[in-house]
């Protein structure tokens, strides 16, 4: 039995492709901004440049998980399984869905995991 009906879904695909984007969008421009620091190696600036550059990886490392979790969701709603807590089975609440579309758990499984 389908767990959500096709619009909902379609609504849930938009945000997800729609997140998609932004993030791509972000690593296009993240190299440039990157490499525009490199550029001027002003002693006074460096600690601040390492900072950035620090920052920038560490951006770069979540948003690369964040997109992996955005595809994994994708399948799911292609699938038909979206909406369906990895661990349980059960339904994720859409106030969830909605705050965080590439939710693979139900906030109980999520909680229990960070605790472990
Ligand atoms: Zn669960």
């Amino acid at each position: 039995m389908p767990a959500l009906s096709k619009s909902k879904n379609n609504t849930y695909r938009t945000l997800l492709l729609k997140k998609r984007e932004e993030l791509l969008a972000r690593a296009r421009s993240g190299p440039e901004a990157l490499s525009v620091s490199v550029q001027s190696p002003d002693d006074m600036e460096f600690a601040v440049q390492t900072v950035e550059q620090d920052v920038n990886v560490t951006t770069a490392s979540v948003r690369s998980r964040m997109l992996k979790q955005i595809d994994y969701a994708l399948e799911r709603v292609a699938g038909g399984t979206y909406g369906e807590c990895q661990a349980c089975g059960e339904q994720i609440s859409p106030n969830r869905l909605k705050a965080v579309p590439w939710a693979e758990y139900c906030l109980t499984c999520e909680e229990l995991r960070s605790r472990n």
